[in-house]
């Protein structure tokens, strides 16, 4: 089976499956010591849907079909039935899935066992079981968890490794899954720089997306390898094969550690060029990751991220300050580039909190209510944002970035905000320091009017993902469309040229922050056009610095030269880079 690999290494382990009908639930592990209060949770909302469907068949009207009465039984038998009941003890016993998960992964099992039925009346039964998983979901969806959720889950569910398989996962599904057990995942559906992909390559554990039939043709407990260099993805392997890639797993691990020794040289090339290799972060916990990669500081905080995951609650000025601050102490006084909430396309608010806020129907996500936008739709939210971000820069180096801008009005909105902030904090008598504000270059209309962002701007950082995505129409989250997904294309190389000669012609700092900064076959290409600052994954950095390490950057401008006119950009550059080999080796 393959898929998009979006990220490196390869992992073998026991599969375990997210419903594919529901990824919408919370999936969890428990401690330890609370199975037995997680199975009481379960016990009382089982409790509660026999109730209901108790109440329902003695109001049920007189001359209702006698089928409606026979239906509600059979519910009550299957709630009752030790298929469902038992088994769901046990995934959370055994497995210490949350309720919800337990229930879910049950459900997913008995289905399938009904989908293999040959009898008719007997396949159609899956439906029954499916209804009442869902008024027990409905039912324990009403029950508040008071458990803590688990992140370090390490050790449960036996010895052997544990990897993910779902058809799909939100990206706030799958940041509650950072730092947990699985060391590897794939999914059915998804493109390389979705969010879920960039969530997957931050946890830095070999991950396929877009596989299709996986969770289909996965089972619970299957043996898998998942080849995040290639996007293949074997079932049961025979020993055989299993016991290649047990060599190729200990191969990349020691490329791995080979690569970490980089971490502390200066990022600096062949002709003395220094280049400032930078962090992407979620979350401020990832600032660590940051430091202890090498990274000379944030070049991206996806502050969105912060918004997730909150059942409808969003953190108000306070909480938010203490995230900011957290990341920028954790830096230790190297920069950090707090970026404006990036809410919408493929990361929704979750539903409570978009319903609150009436953002829930968006026709075509991408294109709608995102980012600066949605910030400038909501002014309370964002000026609580911005004084949050500025009451930051009192404790470290603060840089603010601005999502997706690409109209004048919404820059002067953006920058009116911003006196408002800081206004408001005067008035108040609360420190904050002068921070630099950039824009994200991300819609082909933004990098096409650079000297108007160029006048409002300290810096840009370009969003390649979605300039990607804007340029060439495809939707980065969709891997129906995924191969048509090209950082190659002649449109968009020129227009990221043109950004980075453009800041490099003002003297304003230029960045990327999209995944092409950590894509190794971008690199060189990236130096050439003039590049010289890059925020990635900290996984990435040391792979990135390695290349740094042995580029001529004089030698890359003229390289590029002949790239960007030609119409196959892809092949100019490897025969350039052929070119530069036999030079190099003949000289
Ligand atoms: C980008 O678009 O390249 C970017 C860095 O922002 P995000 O991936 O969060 O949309
Ligand atoms: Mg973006």
């Amino acid at each position: 089976m393959f898929g998009l690999p979006v990220s490196r290494g390869v992992a073998i382990g026991r599969a375990v499956l997210v419903a594919a009908s529901r990824v919408d639930v919370a999936h969890y592990f428990i401690d330890d010591g609370h199975a037995p209060a997680e199975v009481a949770r379960l016990r009382h909302a089982r409790d509660t849907v026999a109730a209901e469907l108790s109440t329902l068949q003695r109001d049920l009207p007189i001359d209702a079909p006698t089928e409606l009465s026979a239906l509600l039984d059979v519910h009550l038998m299957v709630l009752h039935d030790p298929m469902l009941a038992e088994a769901t003890r046990q995934w959370i016993e055994v497995r210490h899935y949350n309720a919800e998960w337990a229930v879910t992964a049950q459900t997913e099992v008995l289905s399938r066992q009904f989908d293999e039925m040959e009898d008719d009346y007997l396949r159609e039964r899956k439906v029954d079981i499916e209804q009442v998983a869902e008024r027990v979901l409905r039912a324990l969806a009403k029950e508040e968890s008071l458990l803590p959720q688990v992140a370090h889950a390490r050790g449960l569910g036996g010895e052997d490794p544990l990897v993910l398989v779902a058809s799909d996962i939100a990206p706030a599904d799958m940041l509650q899954f950072k730092g947990s057990v699985f060391t590897g995942f794939v999914t059915d559906v998804g493109g390389r720089t979705s969010h879920t992909a960039i969530v997957a390559r931050s946890m830095d554990i070999p991950a396929v997306v877009g596989a299709r039939e996986a969770s289909r043709l996965v089972r619970q407990d299957d043996w898998l390898i998942i080849d995040g260099d290639t996007g293949v993805v074997v079932i049961n392997p025979t020993p055989i094969v299993l016991e290649e890639y047990r060599f190729r797993q200990r191969q990349s691990e020691l490329e791995r550690a080979r690569l970490h020794r980089l971490r502390h040289m200066p990022s600096v090339t062949l002709d003395g060029q220094a280049i400032e290799l930078l962090a992407n972060i979620e979350l401020p916990a990832d600032a660590a990751n940051a430091l202890e990669a090498g990274a000379v500081g944030v070049g991206l905080f996806r502050s969105e991220f912060l918004f997730m995951n909150r059942n409808g609650e969003l953190p108000d000025e306070d909480e938010q300050f203490e995230a900011y601050r957290a990341a920028v102490q954790a830096m230790s006084g190297l920069p950090v580039t707090i970026r404006t909430v990036d809410i919408g396309a493929d990361k929704p608010l979750d539903r409570m909190a978009a319903h609150e806020l009436r953002h829930e129907h968006a026709l075509n996500p991408a294109l709608g209510l995102r980012a600066i936008r949605w910030s400038l739709s909501e002014p309370a939210m964002f000026l609580q944002q911005l004084r949050a971000i500025l009451r930051a820069s009192a404790h470290g180096k603060v840089r603010l970035l601005i999502p997706m801008v690409a109209h004048r009005s919404e820059i002067l909105a953006t920058l009116d905000a911003l006196a408002r902030a800081r206004q408001q904090l005067l008035d108040a008598g609360v420190a904050f320091n002068r921070i630099e504000v950039g824009a994200m270059i991300e819609v082909p209309a933004a990098a096409l009017t650079m000297p108007l962002l160029l006048r409002h701007f300290d810096f840009v950082s370009i969003g390649t993902n979605d300039l990607i995505q804007y340029t060439l129409a495809i939707d980065r989250a969709d891997e129906a469309v995924a191969h048509l997904y090209d950082p190659w294309h002649p449109a968009v190389l020129r227009l990221i040229a043109d950004v980075i000669a453009a800041a490099n012609a003002a003297n304003k700092p230029v960045c990327v922050c999209g995944e092409m900064a950590g894509d190794v076959a971008f690199t060189e290409l990236l130096l050439g056009m003039g590049l010289r600052s890059l925020s990635m994954h900290p996984s990435q950095i040391s792979a990135v610095k390695q290349r740094v390490l042995r580029s001529d950057t004089a030698r890359l401008a003229k390289a590029v030269k002949s790239v960007l006119d030609s119409d196959e950009p892809s092949e100019a550059w490897l025969l350039a880079a052929e070119r530069s080999v036999q030079r190099t080796s003949a000289g």
